[in-house]
Parts: C-alpha cells; structure tokens; sequence
C-alpha cells in the first residue's frame, strides 16, 4: 500500500518549484517490516508498511492491541531498527534526526524525574545537550507558560496532578524545538476532562510551533479530534488498513464544540468502520489498548 505526501493544511510547496520539490517529509516509512524473534517463535509485529507524513501535519496511529504502533513509533525514533525497508525523518535516517534533535518524544507515563522540580525536569534535555544555564532558563520558562505551568516551576512532580505532569512531559519533549513530536498514548492516564483539555492545548501548541505530530492513541474521538488524517492499523501482522482524512479544520481553530458536530461524527464512524473491518472477529477491532 503506498500513501502519497499531501498536507490537509497547504503548507506552502516552496516558491518557483512544483509541488514535488517541497520540503522532505516528516517521516518516511518504506516497506517497514519488524519480526521479533522470542521463544515461543517469531512475531512479525509490522509487515511491509508504508506511510508518509508531511512536515507540520498531526496524524495519528490506532488500531487493535498488540498491532505495532508502539514498534512503528520506535522506529521512528531511532529506539529500534527495521528487519527490513527505510524509515526517513526529514529526508534523513533516525539515527540523524535524534542526533539533530528533530524530534521531541513523550509517552503514555510522563516519566518526570520525581526528585527534579518542573523547571529542572523541563531543562534536562537543554542540559544534556549542553545548552547553557540562561538559554535553559529562558526556554523553560516560556515553555511552562506555554503550558500553564510558570507557577508550578518550582515544584517537584508528585505535587501536580497527572494532566499537570502530562503538561510538563509535553513542555520537556518540546524544549528543543523539534520540527516532529513523537507521542505514544500521552493521555492515556488521564480522566476525561482533562484529556479533553490537554488535547485542546496540544493542539494549540502544535498551531504555534508548526511541528508534525504522529500520535498514537486508542481513543477513536481523541484521534478524529485531533488529526488531519488517521491511519488505522490491522493486528498481526499489523499493516496501514485504511488512512482516514479528517481535516476538521485549521488546529488552533478547533473548539471544543467541534466535538458536538455532525462532521466530527462523520469522521468518527468512518474511523470505526474501518477499525471493525479489520478482521472478521467479532469484538476483536474493538480491543483498542
Ligand atoms: P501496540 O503498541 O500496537 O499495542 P506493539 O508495537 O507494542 O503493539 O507490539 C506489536 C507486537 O510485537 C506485539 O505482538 C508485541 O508482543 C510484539 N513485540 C513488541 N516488542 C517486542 C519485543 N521487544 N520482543 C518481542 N516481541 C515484541
Ligand atoms: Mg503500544
């Protein structure tokens, strides 16, 4: 299956060139396969995928349990390689791009460090990467303003709430600017109203720094309300089923109220519908963990 480059949101394609001659692609996935060899034989988590996403586009990866999302995301960043086929970012291989710092990565536990106040937890990549004290200073705090933190800076993790310390994992996966946000399952610890919140700040974040997002999620609503496209995955071997358009609109223009609208609905059902063909199994597509 091959999936072209669009970008729901017309970035523009560079001056005097055609469409082709734009930017690289954020991610560039080529007939991405990844078998595991355990004891109890071999699994092949992913099978011959392909999946291109455009620089400052957000999409989002769903599908049943145990189908490769979280082995494609790692892919991606560099934390595991392909047993065969490419993975591009930005034109360039992981290992490039994580060593440029291209991409900002945060998963479904914040993983703050306990004994680091917000400030110090934010400013860690800063600091690995040897970005002095007054540039760490300075990006840290316009980043927890950016997530409504600045009065929290100098508290430890424990003290903030889970969407709060979701927050603070976003600002730290954010410190370095990076064209590409990597998130598997961020919100997935969280109640209902504060996901619904963090979601609409994300989106908002994303607007203002222009980054692609691949996100994966096991909540059709959250992945509808928040893509401009939507790649449902089959299990074992997972495989790109189906790629859902959404385009709701311009991301920082999305209200809440989106969420009460036909074509939010519109869009949901045609991400069920093709989660739920999946495979014959009754109540197997629904099993999105
Ligand atoms: P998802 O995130 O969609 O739930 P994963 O990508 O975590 O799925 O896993 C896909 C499949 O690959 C699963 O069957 C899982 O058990 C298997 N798998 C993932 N990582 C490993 C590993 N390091 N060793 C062996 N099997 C693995
Ligand atoms: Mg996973």
């Amino acid at each position: 299956m091959s999936i072209t480059t669009t970008n729901p949101e017309g970035a523009p394609s560079g001056a005097g060139t055609g469409p082709a001659a734009g930017p690289a692609p954020a991610v560039e996935v080529r007939s991405v396969s990844r078998r595991f060899t355990t004891r109890s034989g071999d699994v092949v988590a992913l099978s011959d995928v392909d999946l291109s996403v455009a620089a400052g586009e957000f999409v989002s990866l769903i599908g049943p349990s145990g189908c490769g999302k979280s082995t494609l995301l790692r892919l991606v960043a560099d934390l595991d390689t392909p047993t065969s086929g490419e993975v591009a970012v930005f034109g360039r291989p992981p290992r490039v791009a994580r060593q440029n710092h291209d991409f900002g990565i945060a998963f479904q536990q914040a993983g703050l460090l306990p004994w680091r106040s917000v400030r110090a937890n934010v400013e860690l990549p800063l600091e690995l990467h040897g970005t002095g004290r007054a540039a760490r200073r300075a990006r840290a705090t316009e980043l927890l303003e950016l997530v409504g933190l600045a009065d929290f800076a100098g508290h430890r993790p424990d003290q903030l709430s889970g969407g709060m310390q979701q927050r603070v994992a976003i600002a730290r996966a954010l410190a370095e600017s990076p064209s590409l946000l990597l998130m598997d399952e961020p919100f997935g610890a969280l109640d209902e109203m504060t996901r619904e919140h963090v979601q609409t700040e994300l989106l908002r974040l994303r607007a203002e720094s222009g980054a692609a997002v691949v996100f994966v999620t096991h909540s059709i609503p959250e992945a509808v309300y928040l893509s401009d496209r939507v790649v449902v995955m089959s299990a074992r071997p997972g495989r790109v089923r189906e790629i859902v358009p959404v385009a709701l609109g311009a991301a920082d223009q999305r209200a809440a109220d989106l969420r009460e609208d036909d074509a939010f609905f519109d869009r949901v059902r045609a991400v069920r519908e093709a989660l739920h063909g999946t495979d014959g199994a009754p109540g197997r597509g629904t099993d999105l963990r």
